[in-house]
């Protein structure tokens, strides 16, 4: 059976591995005679899976016993909510870092709970840039600055990160786990699963206990973090199968050498689009400038919309999928997360040449 050259942005391509092993033991996982999907969210066979999950990501990511992990539904989305409700108390400021339409949605979600700040923004420059924010200006109320560490839509991505006073927050949901990591630069991360980390429906949340703290008893329930962390993130069913495959995805990633060397195979496929984008006198043209670009999602318009269209046509003959940019910003879009393989790379970059000497 072949596989699909998937480029979709989230969901997003798993690695081949993972679907198997759950294919495996969908009718029987570990002599239940039940699959995971089946079983009791507080049987001891599940709670090994979901505490396994959680002790894979501390490994893979060398997170410290300060940091809670946390397993919530709702998306990233409902996290932009979930932040402001749990951490902007007292009168106190959000500070957003504007880097393309998911911190536009956050920065949204905060305005209906506090105030808020705008501390740099690159909206004026249609997103094509990280921009530098000038830590001076954050608010002496400011009680975290929220940064999108990769901006999917745009194809941007916070290669350092800056060092704040106030707790920094990450929304990571399109590069956690493509690359090394200082968990400790963090207060607070937070990424749904749906690319690098396994299907949708579970979204991680990475949070410093002392945070925790903040978390008010008269948030509903659900809406607290503390809840999460009092209950193992099993106050109520968790989404246990995608926190199996969260787990296989983790495994994964240990077996293929970490994070380590995971940013290494991310570079080396970047490269090989990126190459083509710049060795195409202009052919193609790729959103992001070069210091900001995104190794997870590359970017990329043609000379005219009648030459875009023609060649996402031909791509999908071809049977590439999910090459379509955002329907916010169109364009054409290569999402290449952690198992994305490189001979897929390869075979995308060789058809936009061959497109490109054809037309
Ligand atoms: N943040 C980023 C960076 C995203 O790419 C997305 C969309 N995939 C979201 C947030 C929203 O995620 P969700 O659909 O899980 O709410």
């Amino acid at each position: 059976m072949s596989r699909a050259l998937n480029f979709n942005a989230g969901p997003a391509a798993l690695p081949q591995t993972v679907l198997e092993e759950a294919q495996k033991h969908l009718l029987d996982f570990k002599g239940t005679g039940m699959s995971v999907m089946e079983l009791s969210h507080r049987s001891k066979v599940y709670e090994e899976v979901h505490n396994g999950a959680k002790l894979k990501l501390k490994k893979l990511l060398t997170i410290s016993d300060e940091y809670e992990i946390l397993f919530i539904q709702g998306g990233a989305s409902l996290q932009f909510s979930m932040i402001p409700m749990n951490l902007l108390i007292d009168e106190s400021v959000g500070s957003y870092v504007l880097t393309g339409s998911w911190s536009e949605k956050a920065l949204k979600e905060a305005k209906k709970i506090g105030q808020t700040q705008v501390l740099a923004s690159s909206k004026d420059q249609q997103y094509k840039e990280i921009p530098s924010a000038d830590l001076n200006k954050l608010s002496q109320d400011s009680a975290y600055l929220h940064i999108t560490s990769n901006n999917t839509i745009y194809g941007t991505q916070w290669d350092t990160f800056p060092e704040v006073s106030v707790p920094l927050i990450a929304d990571m949901s399109s590069d956690i786990l493509s690359k090394p990591l200082n968990v400790d630069q963090f207060g607070l991360i937070y990424a749904g699963a749906q690319k690098n980390l396994g299907p949708s429906g579970v979204t991680v949340v990475i949070i410093k206990k002392d945070l925790l703290k903040r978390s008010n008893d008269q948030l509903p329930t659900m809406m607290n973090y503390q809840t999460y962390s009092d209950h193992n993130s099993l106050y109520n069913t968790p989404p246990t199968f995608a926190i199996y495959l969260l787990d296989l995805v983790l495994e994964w990633a240990h077996s293929e050498g970490g994070v380590e060397a995971l940013e290494v195979k991310n570079t080396e496929k970047a490269n090989v689009l990126y190459d083509v984008i710049d060795g195409s006198k202009g052919f193609y043209n790729g959103h992001a400038q070069k210091d900001s670009r995104s190794k997870m999602n590359v970017t990329f318009t043609l000379p005219t919309e009648e030459l875009t269209s023609s060649f996402l046509a031909q791509a999908k003959d071809y049977g590439f999928v999910g090459l379509n940019g955002h329907r916010s910003v169109g364009g054409c879009r290569a999402s290449i997360y952690n198992a994305m393989p490189l001979d897929h790379v390869i075979q995308l970059a060789e058809f936009m040449k061959k497109f490109k000497s054809l037309t």
